[in-house]
């Protein structure tokens, strides 16, 4: 029970429109029932493997998210039922996806990933490509992707300000491509951010989806 009563705690803490992506990676299929059991919906995964072990043994009304690096290759084991790919973090991987997208005769969400944090390891555009992305435009000739926003993590940090600071310009950032690139359509509107230990800072922010994990289902095994 209290992977419901977690969920209930954090959904009551969210303004109604941000969306939650429990985050389940590492989890068994156990405890991700016990969430869909408890009315939730929204499930991402980090591995390809994972998710599509996953998909095929959990119920179908599921909406599956992937937030970790994905490669080219293996764009199409998860093309025929991924609902966002939230860590698009080059032109190329787009390509890929829009092509397995037709294939799977869908058209698939993706968010750009912007890599907001210090940290070097960390995957995803820079705000200076991710301009150049949207002021060159060639995602729109991509019929089965559908660009729907950004997705950044804030560095492994316990200084608030400071995480604070990353997710303002985050949500400065995606306003102002939303105004200049998106203007009349209701298309690109999540700005996916926040996690466990900073949520309620990414809502303050701007969030309009967060992905909780460890909140949700414990620590990971
Ligand atoms: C693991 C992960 C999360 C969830 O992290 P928690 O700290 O468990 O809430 C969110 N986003 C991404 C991209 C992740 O890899």
């Amino acid at each position: 029970m209290t992977i419901a009563n977690n969920l209930r705690k954090i959904r009551a803490a969210l303004p109604v429109n941000v969306r939650l992506a429990a985050v389940s990676k590492f989890h068994s299929e156990d405890e991700i029932m016990e969430a869909y059991n408890a009315g939730h919906r929204l499930f991402a995964e980090n591995r390809v493997q994972e998710l599509v072990t996953k998909y095929e043994h959990l119920p179908k009304d599921i909406e599956w998210h992937l937030t970790g690096h994905l490669q080219t290759n293996k764009v199409r084991y998860i093309a025929p039922f991924v609902s966002v790919i939230q860590s698009v973090d080059s032109v190329r991987l787009l390509q890929e996806i829009d092509c397995e997208g037709m294939k799977a005769g869908r058209q698939i969400g993706v968010l750009l990933q912007i890599h907001i944090a210090m940290e070097e390891n960390k995957f995803g555009f820079s705000y200076d490509e991710a301009e150049e992305f949207f002021a060159d435009g060639v995602f729109e000739a991509f019929r089965h992707v559908q660009v729907k926003g950004l997705m950044g993590m804030a560095s492994f940090t316990h200084d608030c300000e400071r995480i604070r600071t990353e997710f303002a310009s985050l949500g400065t950032f995606f306003r102002g491509i939303r105004t200049k690139y998106f203007a009349g359509s209701e298309v690109f509107c999540e700005l996916s951010m926040g996690m466990s230990d900073d949520y309620m800072i990414a809502v303050e922010e701007g969030s309009t989806t967060v992905r909780i994990g460890r909140a949700i289902f414990g620590e990971r095994h």
